[in-house]
């Protein structure tokens, strides 16, 4: 049989791969080289199962020969990896009619009976396909137990049990074999990353039965902690008892160290317990990982049945990759590549506890990570009073405007029924780090009731108790336990290790002082977008934004902006301060000036009053400013060209804060750049107006400063004419929540409605607003990138959409060349991670992130 290495008994040298035999099988040999205690196995390649899957079972009498001729074996499932899975294990296999009498007398009927129940049931379950509902009726247990379900199941197949060893192993290959290849295993691992011809080992495994007399049963150890990667003991053992019987629920099963709260393997069997910890701990050092060791003891004698990785939260994730590291199994580089990215976005914000009980009313689309409970509120206002009395809450609108800034700063989250990953309450919660879900659609929003209609027909009304899993995008009824955040060392350490590797800038996306703090709390590399907009929505701004916009002559609107001007510069002073020298870059005012003005009635006669006209006359002029498509419409640029002195304003403020903040320590060069641009002319006339500014300001402090003016790449011509625009400019900065909007003619904001459609029919592979679609506006942004670097070589290119922060996305950014990424203050830590590991799978010439593999 050593010969045939598709059915092989695993020794220290058999021709068994991870490749070819599975995970597992690789994992006992690598246990087996260790000279652990493992009981005999034999490994069946994905080729061998393949063919007993068509009908070709292997020589049964060559691998039976490999066992004891009285054991019992089980059958285990050996996917390449372990989270694509596999049918159920399979026990007791040799159990029959003359094993139960022999091991009666050996252990006592009550153990020979619970052995061979399992095997009956399992088997008429998984090879047999009769229903499990067939044993219901089965009350006792033990021998008469036993008698009840081999009648069950003669009764139900007409024929008796079988008894022989082989044909009972035969049986079970074939239908683990054909498991696999159903189609719903099939899709089920599919979604998990497999390929659709994924193969599966099996090993066949002498059976240690856990059963008999002295200190004989079953259970668990690992060195970690799952849920905290802390380093202590933790398992779980159950005398006379077999697979995982200890991790059953309602099992009275018992510590392994010793432990206030009850019992101990350690007080119990203290010489089987310290094997055990030898044995552990030669696992961590030489299969160089943290092991959930499967074991057995008989009659006080440790067994090692396998080892997979310890199943762990995404916290003890990184704290057992750097501990890995710091005691030198593994190196730096390589705790870098064991952590998933995504998943660091569990320590950045707090969680629903993975053990908490979930209400669910629905999910929509998770637009920013973290979970919130909070009362309901339907408006901005209710979410600031709500605030303000210490009382959090969750903000539902159908969505949001910049108008309801104010109310997200003050709710704990926010609930939307419209929109996608990129519109205004997606952008503004992950820049505030505030969990939010958008595109609920399937609840209904009864604002003027002020209640929600949950899709089971539960009523929810203002007040009422929600929870929001901005990570899942579930919403749930109630408040369920909570897991905090936790930036621990491990955390930091693992980041500074990630940053030595990194070869691609990180910067954040910050309109406020508190995003320029966060983003250098997380260590990112200046801000690569600061939205001016949203600083004109503070108390006391926005009303004189409103009297500018209603100003009938340029001298009119100038006026008003001088007042505006102090405050704007003030805002740019506390951000250069708080970066300390880094990089700044400054987006001039970009949405159209309709969104300042009121909506409602009510707004709107509030707005007469401040500005002393008639309400017909604000009417007026806010129907004569709405636009069909304002998207595309007077916002950008558009406005620089058309009503330049609000972006006069604007750098008028950039360049006296940047010699304010330039008094003490190095000199700032603030970046200015100019949205929506899709012609060089458009940048030619904003250029000579900035220059004209910089020039006024350096004249009257008698000061010279530097500073560099950019365009934001977000409409498809600006990537096409890049090789045009370039020469003009110092940097550009790709902003792609626009720039897929317009490639793909998909309004951001509306896109939500059927994106999930769109997704599960196959239309997109995923939400070209989350992760950065490589063949279409990937090919753009290589065109743009080429063009831009043939007219000026020098010249800066980075990213700051929100695809910034998409570790998918961050390839794409890093093969096109972009000496950035700028994202949420939230996701830094995200991109750096995803950045790193891309700079050390191109070095080492693997894929990034590859699933750690035994
Ligand atoms: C973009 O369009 O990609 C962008 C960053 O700008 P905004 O989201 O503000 O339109
Ligand atoms: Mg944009």
């Amino acid at each position: 049989m050593q010969n045939n290495p598709d059915v092989t008994l695993i020794t220290p040298t058999a021709p068994v791969a991870t490749a070819t035999h599975g995970g597992r099988a690789k994992c006992l040999q690598r246990l087996n080289r260790l000279d652990l205690p493992v009981p005999p196995t034999v490994a069946l390649s994905f080729k061998a199962v393949h063919a007993i899957a068509a009908g070709q079972l292997p020589d049964l009498e060559a691998v039976l020969s490999q066992f004891d001729t009285t054991a019992l074996l089980c059958v285990r499932p050996s996917s390449e990896d372990p989270d694509w899975g596999g049918p159920n294990a399979v026990l007791n296999i040799g159990m029959n009619d003359e094993r139960f009498a022999a091991l009666t007398a050996e252990m006592g009927e009550q153990a020979a009976a619970a052995l061979y129940l399992r095997f009956v049931q399992s088997y008429a379950v998984h090879v047999a396909r009769l229903d499990p509902d067939l044993f219901d009726a089965v009350e006792s247990d033990g021998a008469v137990g036993l008698r009840h379900s081999l009648r069950a199941y003669e009764d139900e197949t007409e024929e008796p049990f079988p008894q022989d060893r082989g044909e009972q192993l035969g049986a079970v290959l074939r239908s683990m074999a054909r498991a696999w290849e159903g189609t719903s295993a099939r899709l089920l691992r599919q979604a998990k990353g497999a390929p659709a011809d994924a193969g599966l080992g099996l090993v066949v495994q002498e059976m240690i039965p856990g059963f008999g007399r002295g200190e004989c049963g079953s259970g668990v150890f690992q060195l970690v902690d799952p849920v905290t990667g802390a380093q202590q003991i933790t398992g779980r053992y159950l005398s006379q008892s077999q697979g995982r019987d200890a991790l059953g629920p309602g099992v009275e099963a018992i510590y392994l160290e010793r432990d206030p709260r009850g019992p101990s393997l350690e007080e119990l069997a203290p010489e089987a317990f310290a094997a055990l910890k030898d044995h552990a701990a030669l696992m961590r050092r030489k299969l160089r990982a943290e092991m959930q060791v499967e074991f057995v003891i008989e009659n006080g004698h440790v067994h090692i049945l396998d080892g997979v990785r310890v199943p762990r939260s995404s916290r003890a994730a990184v704290r057992i990759a750097v501990r890995l590291a710091e005691d030198g199994v593994i190196s730096p580089q390589e705790a870098v590549m064991r952590v998933e990215p995504h998943s660091l976005n569990e320590l950045l914000h707090r969680q629903v506890h993975p053990q908490a009980r979930r209400d669910v009313l629905t999910s929509a689309i998770a637009a920013s990570p973290g979970a919130a409970t909070g009362r309901i509120v339907f408006t901005a206002a209710e979410a600031q009073a709500s605030a303000a009395r210490g009382d959090p809450c969750i903000l539902v609108r159908r969505e949001t405007s910049p108008e309801d800034v104010r109310g997200m700063h003050a709710a704990a989250g926010v609930l939307t029924e419209r929109g996608g990953m990129t519109s205004h309450a997606a952008v503004i919660g992950r820049g505030l780090g505030l969990p939010c879900i958008v595109g609920a659609s399937e609840i209904r929003f009864q604002t003027k009731k002020r209640q929600l209609v949950a899709p089971d027909g539960r009523v929810l009304r203002t007040g009422d108790i929600i929870t929001i899993d901005g990570s899942s995008g579930q919403v749930l009824a109630g408040e369920p336990a909570m897991l905090e955040a936790a930036q621990d060392e491990s955390f930091q350490t693992l980041m500074a290790w990630a940053d030595a590797e990194r070869d691609i800038g990180i910067r954040a996306n910050a309109d406020t002082p508190a995003d320029a703090q966060t983003a250098r709390n997380f260590n990112a590399q200046g801000i690569g977008l600061c939205r001016t907009e949203h600083m004109f929505f503070e108390p006391g701004r926005l009303t004189v934004m409103r009297e500018m916009i209603f100003a009938e002559t340029a001298a009119g609107r100038s006026a008003v902006l001088e007042r505006l001007l102090p405050m704007q510069r003030e805002d740019f002073v506390q951000l250069f301060r708080i970066m300390e020298g880094q990089p700044v870059c400054i987006r001039l005012f970009d949405p159209p000036l309709h969104e300042f003005l009121p909506t409602s009635r009510q707004g709107q006669r509030e707005l007469a009053e401040a500005l002393d006209l008639p309400v017909s006359n604000v009417e007026r002029r806010v129907d004569a400013m709405s636009e069909y498509n304002p998207m595309l419409g007077l916002r950008g640029v558009r406005l620089g060209v058309t009503v330049p002195e609000i972006y006069d304003m604007q750098a008028r403020a950039i360049f006296e804060a940047t010699l304010e903040a330039s008094k003490k320590g190095e000199p700032v060069v603030p970046e200015v750049m100019i949205p929506l641009v899709s012609a060089r002319r458009e940048v030619e006339l904003v250029k000579t107006r900035i220059d004209a500014v910089a020039a006024a300001v350096a004249f009257e402090r008698g000061q010279e400063f530097d500073y560099r003016l950019g365009v934001m790449t977000e409409t498809p011509r600006a990537c096409l004419r890049a090789g045009e625009i370039a020469p003009h400019t110092a940097f550009m900065s790709f902003g792609t929540n626009d720039l897929t909007q317009m490639t793909y003619g998909l309004s951001r904001d509306d896109a939500g409605r059927f994106m999930s459609a769109y997704v599960r029919k196959g239309v997109f592979e995923e939400d070209p607003f989350h992760v950065l679609d490589a063949d279409g506006v990937g090919e753009l942004l290589s065109l743009a990138v080429e063009r831009a670097r043939a007219a000026q070589p020098g010249i800066t290119l980075s990213i700051c959409g929100e695809h910034g922060g998409n570790p998918e996305s961050i390839r794409l950014c890093r093969e096109v060349g972009f000496d950035y990424v700028s994202c949420s203050p939230f996701r830094v830590p995200v991109a750096r991670l995803a950045a790193a590991q891309l700079a050390i799978a191109a070095k080492l010439g693997g894929e990034p992130n590859p699933k750690f593999k035994m």
